[in-house]
Protein backbone atom coordinates (compact mmCIF):
# COMPACT_ATOMS: atom_id res chain seq x y z
CA UNK A 1 0.00 0.00 0.00
CA UNK A 2 1.35 3.49 -0.89
CA UNK A 3 1.59 6.27 1.96
CA UNK A 4 -1.32 8.19 0.73
CA UNK A 5 -3.70 4.90 1.78
CA UNK A 6 -1.51 4.42 4.66
CA UNK A 7 -2.78 8.30 6.12
CA UNK A 8 -5.83 8.21 4.87
CA UNK A 9 -7.08 7.97 8.56
CA UNK A 10 -5.13 10.60 9.92
CA UNK A 11 -5.87 13.25 6.53
CA UNK A 12 -9.78 11.74 6.85
CA UNK A 13 -9.64 13.70 10.54
CA UNK A 14 -7.17 16.16 10.15
CA UNK A 15 -8.43 17.86 6.83
CA UNK A 16 -12.24 17.93 7.72
CA UNK A 17 -11.43 20.23 10.10
CA UNK A 18 -8.26 22.12 8.26
CA UNK A 19 -10.75 22.25 4.96
CA UNK A 20 -13.56 24.24 7.02
CA UNK A 21 -11.38 26.24 8.84
CA UNK A 22 -9.07 27.45 5.89
CA UNK A 23 -12.51 27.96 3.63
CA UNK A 24 -14.56 29.28 6.32
CA UNK A 25 -12.05 31.76 7.94
CA UNK A 26 -11.27 34.82 6.11
CA UNK A 27 -8.39 37.13 7.79
CA UNK A 28 -5.81 35.20 9.39
CA UNK A 29 -6.64 36.70 13.49
CA UNK A 30 -6.38 35.05 16.83
CA UNK A 31 -9.33 32.81 16.64
CA UNK A 32 -8.04 31.25 13.40
CA UNK A 33 -4.65 30.63 15.05
CA UNK A 34 -6.48 29.07 18.35
CA UNK A 35 -8.57 27.02 16.39
CA UNK A 36 -5.29 25.74 13.93
CA UNK A 37 -3.48 24.80 17.59
CA UNK A 38 -6.39 23.27 18.56
CA UNK A 39 -6.83 21.07 15.41
CA UNK A 40 -3.18 19.77 15.38
CA UNK A 41 -4.05 19.21 19.33
CA UNK A 42 -6.87 17.08 18.17
CA UNK A 43 -4.19 15.26 15.62
CA UNK A 44 -2.22 13.91 18.39
CA UNK A 45 0.85 16.08 17.58
CA UNK A 46 0.32 16.81 21.22
CA UNK A 47 0.31 20.18 23.38
CA UNK A 48 4.20 21.76 22.82
CA UNK A 49 4.59 20.69 19.35
CA UNK A 50 1.02 22.36 18.55
CA UNK A 51 2.21 25.64 19.68
CA UNK A 52 5.46 25.36 18.23
CA UNK A 53 3.80 24.22 14.75
CA UNK A 54 1.57 27.76 14.77
CA UNK A 55 4.24 29.90 16.31
CA UNK A 56 5.88 29.05 12.72
CA UNK A 57 3.61 29.26 10.79
CA UNK A 58 2.47 32.48 12.07
CA UNK A 59 6.52 33.63 11.41
CA UNK A 60 5.64 32.11 7.63
CA UNK A 61 2.58 33.98 7.01
CA UNK A 62 4.26 37.17 7.94
CA UNK A 63 7.60 36.61 5.83
CA UNK A 64 5.31 35.40 2.84
CA UNK A 65 2.43 38.15 2.85
CA UNK A 66 0.38 36.18 3.63
CA UNK A 67 -2.97 37.58 5.18
CA UNK A 68 -6.35 35.18 4.33
CA UNK A 69 -7.01 31.86 5.59
CA UNK A 70 -7.36 30.43 1.86
CA UNK A 71 -3.61 31.00 1.50
CA UNK A 72 -2.79 28.74 4.71
CA UNK A 73 -3.02 25.32 3.13
CA UNK A 74 0.14 26.17 0.77
CA UNK A 75 1.96 27.56 3.83
CA UNK A 76 1.11 24.29 6.18
CA UNK A 77 2.54 21.96 3.28
CA UNK A 78 5.91 23.88 2.91
CA UNK A 79 6.38 23.90 7.01
CA UNK A 80 5.67 20.14 6.95
CA UNK A 81 7.89 19.38 4.06
CA UNK A 82 10.60 21.86 5.34
CA UNK A 83 10.18 19.81 9.23
CA UNK A 84 11.00 16.47 7.55
CA UNK A 85 14.50 18.00 6.06
CA UNK A 86 16.56 16.81 8.86
CA UNK A 87 20.05 15.98 7.52
CA UNK A 88 21.07 12.75 7.93
CA UNK A 89 24.28 11.06 9.32
CA UNK A 90 26.55 9.65 6.30
CA UNK A 91 28.82 8.07 8.03
CA UNK A 92 32.10 6.08 5.81
CA UNK A 93 31.44 2.37 6.19
CA UNK A 94 33.70 -0.24 5.48
CA UNK A 95 31.78 -3.37 5.02
CA UNK A 96 30.01 -5.20 6.85
CA UNK A 97 28.04 -2.33 7.78
CA UNK A 98 26.35 -2.48 11.32
CA UNK A 99 22.92 -1.41 11.65
CA UNK A 100 21.63 -1.28 15.90
CA UNK A 101 17.75 -1.78 16.02
CA UNK A 102 16.34 -0.35 19.10
CA UNK A 103 12.90 0.30 20.87
CA UNK A 104 10.31 -1.02 23.03
CA UNK A 105 8.75 -4.44 22.78
CA UNK A 106 5.68 -4.24 20.37
CA UNK A 107 6.26 -0.92 18.31
CA UNK A 108 6.94 -3.69 15.87
CA UNK A 109 10.69 -3.73 16.06
CA UNK A 110 11.20 -7.69 14.86
CA UNK A 111 9.02 -7.30 11.92
CA UNK A 112 11.08 -3.63 11.00
CA UNK A 113 14.21 -5.62 10.71
CA UNK A 114 12.91 -8.61 8.86
CA UNK A 115 11.68 -5.69 6.38
CA UNK A 116 14.91 -4.23 6.19
CA UNK A 117 16.75 -7.26 6.00
CA UNK A 118 14.30 -8.45 2.94
CA UNK A 119 15.38 -4.87 1.54
CA UNK A 120 18.92 -5.65 1.62
CA UNK A 121 19.01 -9.37 0.43
CA UNK A 122 16.62 -7.66 -2.84
CA UNK A 123 19.25 -5.45 -3.50
CA UNK A 124 21.87 -8.67 -3.55
CA UNK A 125 23.58 -8.19 0.07
CA UNK A 126 24.85 -10.42 2.26
CA UNK A 127 22.83 -10.27 5.57
CA UNK A 128 23.23 -11.45 9.19
CA UNK A 129 20.71 -10.74 12.18
CA UNK A 130 21.68 -10.72 15.31
CA UNK A 131 19.26 -11.59 18.68
CA UNK A 132 21.11 -9.03 21.41
CA UNK A 133 17.60 -9.23 22.78
CA UNK A 134 18.37 -12.14 24.77
CA UNK A 135 15.41 -11.41 27.23
CA UNK A 136 12.71 -13.47 25.38
CA UNK A 137 12.98 -16.89 24.18
CA UNK A 138 9.77 -15.88 21.85
CA UNK A 139 11.43 -13.22 20.51
CA UNK A 140 14.82 -14.75 19.42
CA UNK A 141 12.55 -17.50 17.86
CA UNK A 142 10.36 -14.92 15.63
CA UNK A 143 13.69 -13.23 14.50
CA UNK A 144 14.94 -16.50 13.48
CA UNK A 145 12.08 -17.48 11.39
CA UNK A 146 12.01 -14.26 9.78
CA UNK A 147 15.79 -14.70 9.16
CA UNK A 148 15.14 -17.94 7.13
CA UNK A 149 12.22 -16.16 5.77
CA UNK A 150 14.29 -13.06 4.01
CA UNK A 151 17.35 -15.41 3.48
CA UNK A 152 19.78 -14.21 6.32
CA UNK A 153 21.94 -15.66 8.23
CA UNK A 154 21.07 -15.89 11.99
CA UNK A 155 23.25 -15.38 15.27
CA UNK A 156 21.88 -15.87 18.81
CA UNK A 157 22.95 -18.10 22.18
CA UNK A 158 20.62 -19.41 24.89
CA UNK A 159 17.64 -16.77 26.61
CA UNK A 160 19.49 -15.17 28.79
CA UNK A 161 22.83 -15.20 27.10
CA UNK A 162 24.87 -11.64 27.70
CA UNK A 163 23.71 -8.95 25.03
CA UNK A 164 27.11 -7.82 24.66
CA UNK A 165 28.73 -11.46 24.27
CA UNK A 166 25.91 -11.99 21.05
CA UNK A 167 26.76 -8.80 19.49
CA UNK A 168 30.80 -9.50 19.44
CA UNK A 169 29.68 -13.16 18.00
CA UNK A 170 28.03 -12.10 14.98
CA UNK A 171 30.47 -9.18 14.28
CA UNK A 172 33.29 -11.64 14.35
CA UNK A 173 30.92 -13.83 11.67
CA UNK A 174 29.86 -11.17 10.29
CA UNK A 175 33.52 -10.18 9.38
CA UNK A 176 35.09 -14.06 8.25
CA UNK A 177 31.97 -14.78 6.28
CA UNK A 178 32.27 -11.79 4.37
CA UNK A 179 28.36 -9.95 5.61
CA UNK A 180 27.20 -6.74 3.89
CA UNK A 181 24.75 -5.90 6.43
CA UNK A 182 24.48 -6.76 10.03
CA UNK A 183 21.72 -5.95 11.85
CA UNK A 184 21.79 -6.12 15.80
CA UNK A 185 18.18 -6.68 17.83
CA UNK A 186 18.66 -4.95 20.95
CA UNK A 187 16.18 -5.68 24.61
CA UNK A 188 12.94 -4.12 24.31
CA UNK A 189 11.66 -3.98 27.58
CA UNK A 190 11.02 -0.86 29.14
CA UNK A 191 14.24 -0.08 31.28
CA UNK A 192 15.03 2.72 33.10
CA UNK A 193 17.57 4.77 31.52
CA UNK A 194 20.95 4.01 33.46
CA UNK A 195 20.12 0.04 32.58
CA UNK A 196 18.89 0.90 28.88
CA UNK A 197 22.33 3.11 28.67
CA UNK A 198 24.44 0.23 29.71
CA UNK A 199 23.44 -2.42 27.78
CA UNK A 200 23.71 -0.66 24.78
CA UNK A 201 27.14 1.37 25.23
CA UNK A 202 28.37 -2.24 25.94
CA UNK A 203 27.20 -3.03 23.00
CA UNK A 204 28.56 -0.34 20.89
CA UNK A 205 31.81 -0.96 22.82
CA UNK A 206 32.05 -4.49 21.63
CA UNK A 207 31.01 -4.12 18.05
CA UNK A 208 33.44 -1.24 17.73
CA UNK A 209 36.64 -3.03 19.13
CA UNK A 210 36.13 -6.15 16.45
CA UNK A 211 35.38 -3.84 13.96
CA UNK A 212 35.98 -0.14 14.07
CA UNK A 213 33.16 2.36 12.88
CA UNK A 214 30.48 0.23 14.47
CA UNK A 215 27.74 0.39 14.51
CA UNK A 216 27.25 3.11 12.07
CA UNK A 217 23.61 3.53 12.09
CA UNK A 218 21.11 3.34 15.22
CA UNK A 219 17.82 3.27 14.34
CA UNK A 220 14.73 3.68 16.52
CA UNK A 221 11.83 1.82 16.10
CA UNK A 222 8.59 3.90 17.21
CA UNK A 223 4.62 2.91 16.76
CA UNK A 224 2.31 5.68 15.01
CA UNK A 225 -0.49 4.38 17.12
CA UNK A 226 0.81 5.19 20.19
CA UNK A 227 0.81 9.01 19.84
CA UNK A 228 2.49 11.07 22.33
CA UNK A 229 4.50 7.87 23.54
CA UNK A 230 5.98 7.48 20.51
CA UNK A 231 7.61 11.04 21.05
CA UNK A 232 8.60 10.01 24.81
CA UNK A 233 10.49 6.99 23.50
CA UNK A 234 12.78 8.79 21.42
CA UNK A 235 13.34 11.25 24.00
CA UNK A 236 14.74 8.29 26.67
CA UNK A 237 16.70 6.42 23.53
CA UNK A 238 18.28 9.72 22.13
CA UNK A 239 19.45 10.25 25.69
CA UNK A 240 20.08 6.94 26.65
CA UNK A 241 21.13 5.19 23.48
CA UNK A 242 22.27 7.59 20.86
CA UNK A 243 19.40 7.64 18.17
CA UNK A 244 20.84 8.41 14.20
CA UNK A 245 17.34 7.72 12.15
CA UNK A 246 13.42 6.86 12.91
CA UNK A 247 11.61 4.21 11.64
CA UNK A 248 8.10 4.77 12.23
CA UNK A 249 5.72 1.53 12.20
CA UNK A 250 1.92 0.60 11.85
CA UNK A 251 0.98 4.13 9.87
CA UNK A 252 -1.71 1.90 8.48
CA UNK A 253 -4.74 2.48 10.04
CA UNK A 254 -3.90 4.41 12.72
CA UNK A 255 -5.33 8.25 13.34
CA UNK A 256 -2.43 9.67 14.57
CA UNK A 257 -0.15 9.67 11.46
CA UNK A 258 0.32 13.34 13.17
CA UNK A 259 2.88 12.22 15.27
CA UNK A 260 5.60 12.06 12.58
CA UNK A 261 5.59 15.86 12.17
CA UNK A 262 5.80 16.12 16.34
CA UNK A 263 8.53 13.50 16.26
CA UNK A 264 10.77 15.56 13.14
CA UNK A 265 10.24 18.97 14.95
CA UNK A 266 11.36 18.36 18.35
CA UNK A 267 13.86 15.49 17.73
CA UNK A 268 15.36 16.63 14.37
CA UNK A 269 15.81 13.02 13.57
CA UNK A 270 15.30 12.16 10.22
CA UNK A 271 12.31 9.34 9.36
CA UNK A 272 14.12 6.86 7.01
CA UNK A 273 11.13 4.41 6.52
CA UNK A 274 7.58 3.84 7.50
CA UNK A 275 5.71 0.70 8.12
CA UNK A 276 2.32 0.39 6.24
CA UNK A 277 1.50 -3.45 7.31
CA UNK A 278 2.59 -6.49 8.21
CA UNK A 279 4.16 -8.12 5.09
CA UNK A 280 7.70 -7.76 4.00
CA UNK A 281 7.24 -5.53 1.37
CA UNK A 282 5.05 -3.01 4.04
CA UNK A 283 7.96 -0.85 4.58
CA UNK A 284 8.36 2.51 2.66
CA UNK A 285 11.43 4.87 1.83
CA UNK A 286 9.34 8.36 4.20
CA UNK A 287 9.95 11.50 1.91
CA UNK A 288 8.32 14.71 4.08
CA UNK A 289 6.94 15.95 0.46
CA UNK A 290 4.49 12.56 -0.19
CA UNK A 291 3.61 12.50 3.53
CA UNK A 292 2.98 16.42 3.17
CA UNK A 293 0.81 15.57 0.08
CA UNK A 294 -0.84 12.90 1.61
CA UNK A 295 -1.90 14.14 4.63
CA UNK A 296 -2.72 17.98 3.23
CA UNK A 297 -2.54 18.01 -0.64
P1 LIG B 1 8.39 -6.11 18.51
O1 LIG B 1 7.91 -6.64 19.83
O2 LIG B 1 8.69 -4.66 18.57
O3 LIG B 1 9.50 -6.88 17.92
O4 LIG B 1 7.13 -6.17 17.54
P2 LIG B 1 6.76 -7.19 16.34
O5 LIG B 1 7.66 -6.98 15.18
O6 LIG B 1 6.64 -8.55 16.87
O7 LIG B 1 5.35 -6.59 15.93
C1 LIG B 1 4.26 -6.49 16.80
C2 LIG B 1 2.98 -6.56 15.97
O8 LIG B 1 2.88 -5.41 15.15
C3 LIG B 1 2.95 -7.76 15.03
O9 LIG B 1 1.64 -8.27 15.01
C4 LIG B 1 3.31 -7.15 13.67
O10 LIG B 1 2.77 -7.87 12.59
C5 LIG B 1 2.69 -5.79 13.79
N1 LIG B 1 3.31 -4.78 12.92
C6 LIG B 1 4.62 -4.46 12.81
N2 LIG B 1 4.80 -3.45 11.93
C7 LIG B 1 3.58 -3.12 11.46
C8 LIG B 1 3.09 -2.12 10.52
O11 LIG B 1 3.81 -1.31 9.93
N3 LIG B 1 1.74 -2.11 10.32
C9 LIG B 1 0.89 -2.95 10.96
N4 LIG B 1 -0.41 -2.85 10.70
N5 LIG B 1 1.31 -3.88 11.84
C10 LIG B 1 2.63 -3.97 12.09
Amino acid sequence: IKITEGLARTREQFARGLDSLFSSHGELDDAFWEELEELFIMADLGYEPSMELVERLKERARKEKVTEASGMRALLMAEVEEIFRAPRRIAAINPPEVVLMIGVNGVGKTTTIAKLAHRARMQGKKVMIAAADTFRAAAIEQLQVWAGRVGATFHAKAPGADPASVAYEAMDRAVKEGVDVLFVDTAGRLQTKVNLMEELTKIRQVLGKKHPGAPHRSILVIDATTGQNALSQTKLFKEAAGVDELILTKLDGTAKGGVAIAVAMQHHLPITFVGLGEKLEDLRPFNGEDYARALLG
